[in-house]
């Protein structure tokens, strides 16, 4: 079984960040709203990894009573003073770490112009991404996903890919991102019926669901390669969907939770902002 190793991907990829000179023109500005108590988890790993490979990185924490007109007019004068009118940082961009409140969520993705949107959950770079343009940034996650299967050599094309979880930011542009490597796609959500005998038939079974060790044997087939996306905090720390030790031994590969995606996602980001669009 081989271990798809994110953390230790990661790690090395970050090297090669490393080695582009001039830090002193990427910045990575992060919003929060409210005081979610995960949030504050990612956005210390975010701040981390800029650090990691020397950007600057600015965290911003906003009230949730700001209006959509405010936090408009905000962001647009965020761009302006940071990014266009700036002379030290001219590259990277903004992200709205979620969750915030939706309506909020609406505004930032309407008005992020492309380039700057380095989550890639903006309406703009949604769309390029599902009419096939290329998009200005990829989603990290699903990006990340790509990477790690990538660097580990899984074969992708003409591949059955079967996606648990149907959300913006994980299911739907990781199954785009899947077509345009020529898989096949299935994607499974809630209301799916004999979920066990879709994914059975998953070459690459990527499981973004939220659900604690939801996936076991009864799932999947011999050599499957298994991603498991999902995050879960648990009496006993934090675990994935899979249920690791029940699968591991049927698996061709599997990503392990925590070490896997998380990572692979946090670099993405910083790999977006890092890299010059506009
Ligand atoms: P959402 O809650 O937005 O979406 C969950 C999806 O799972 C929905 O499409 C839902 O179906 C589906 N689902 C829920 N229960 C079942 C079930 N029993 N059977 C089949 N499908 C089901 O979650 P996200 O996409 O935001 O995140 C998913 C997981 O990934 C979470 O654990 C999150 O913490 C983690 N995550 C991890 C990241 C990382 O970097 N590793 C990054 C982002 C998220 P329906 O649409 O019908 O409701």
């Amino acid at each position: 079984m081989i271990l798809l190793n994110g953390k230790e991907l990661s790690d090395k990829l970050y090297q090669s960040l490393n080695e582009i000179k001039d830090k002193m023109r990427y910045k990575l500005i992060i919003l929060t709203i409210g005081n979610d108590e995960a949030s504050k988890v990612y956005v210390r790993n975010k701040i981390k990894s800029c650090e990691k490979v020397g950007i600057s990185c600015q965290h911003i924490l906003l009230n949730e009573s700001i209006s959509e007109h405010e936090f408009e007019l905000y962001i647009k004068n965020l761009i302006k003073t940071h990014f266009e009118n700036s002379i030290r940082f001219d590259n990277g961009g903004i992200i709205l770490q979620l969750p915030a409140p939706k309506h909020l969520v609406e505004t930032f993705n309407k008005i992020i112009p492309p380039c700057f949107d380095v989550d890639g959950f903006g309406n703009l770079n949604k769309e390029y991404l599902m009419t096939n343009k290329k998009p200005y940034h990829y989603p990290a996650t699903p990006k990340g996903v790509m990477t790690l299967l990538e660097n580990y050599n899984i074969p992708i094309e003409g591949k059955h890919v079967v996606i648990i979880g149907r959300s913006d930011i994980v299911g739907k542009p990781l199954a785009q991102m899947m077509l345009n490597k020529n898989a096949t796609v299935t994607i499974c959500h809630s209301k799916t019926e004999n979920l066990e005998t879709i994914t059975k038939t998953a070459d690459i079974l990527i499981s973004a669901i939220g659900k604690p060790k939801f996936i076991n044997e009864t799932h999947i087939k011999d050599n499957v390669t298994i991603v498991d996306v999902g995050i879960n905090r648990t009496e006993n720390g934090l675990c994935g969907d899979v249920d690791f030790e029940n699968v591991k031994d049927k698996c061709y590969a599997i990503t392990p939770v925590p070490g896997g995606v998380g990572p692979m996602t946090v670099y993405s980001l910083i790999e977006n902002t890092m890299q010059i669009c506009h």
